[in-house]
C-alpha cells in the first residue's frame, strides 16, 4: 500500500473534505488553509510533482478546476499555485493544484 498521504485520502483511508470528485481527481479542503477558501485539487494517480504531469492529466484538473471555481463562487478572483519540489516549497510529493480565493492575494508571495 502507497506511503502517500494525498494517495490515501484519495483511496479514502485518510478523511478529508472533499469539495469535488470525478473520476480522475479529487479536491478537498486544506488542513491550515492560507485563505479562507483554501481547496487542494489533486489527480487521482500518483505524480510526484508538475514536472510529472502528463497532457491528459492536466486536461481533467483543468476541468474540475473550472467546475470547482463555479461551484465555489470564485468570480471576483482566485489563485492556483503548483509548488514544485525543493525550491519550490513542495512538501508532499503527490502533485496538488493550491485553489486559493476568499480574500485578496499579496504579490510577490514570500
Ligand atoms: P505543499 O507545501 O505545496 O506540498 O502543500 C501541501 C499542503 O497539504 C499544505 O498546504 C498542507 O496544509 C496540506 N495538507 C497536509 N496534510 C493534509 C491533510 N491531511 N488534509 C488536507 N490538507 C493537508
Ligand atoms: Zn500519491
Amino acid at each position: 500500500m502507497s506511503e502517500c498521504l494525498f494517495c490515501k485520502i484519495a483511496a479514502g483511508q485518510i478523511p478529508a473534505k472533499l469539495v469535488h470528485e470525478d473520476e480522475h481527481t479529487l479536491a478537498f479542503r486544506d488542513i491550515n488553509p492560507q485563505a479562507p477558501q483554501h481547496i487542494l485539487l489533486i489527480p487521482k494517480k500518483h505524480l510526484e510533482n508538475m514536472l510529472g504531469l502528463d497532457d491528459a492529466t492536466a486536461a481533467h484538473m483543468l476541468a474540475a478546476m473550472r467546475k470547482i471555481a463555479e461551484a465555489e463562487n470564485f468570480g471576483r478572483g482566485f489563485r492556483v499555485v503548483a509548488n514544485t519540489g525543493e525550491l519550490g516549497g513542495q512538501t508532499v510529493y503527490h502533485l496538488h493544484w493550491h485553489l486559493l480565493s476568499g480574500r485578496h492575494l499579496g504579490w510577490p508571495p514570500g
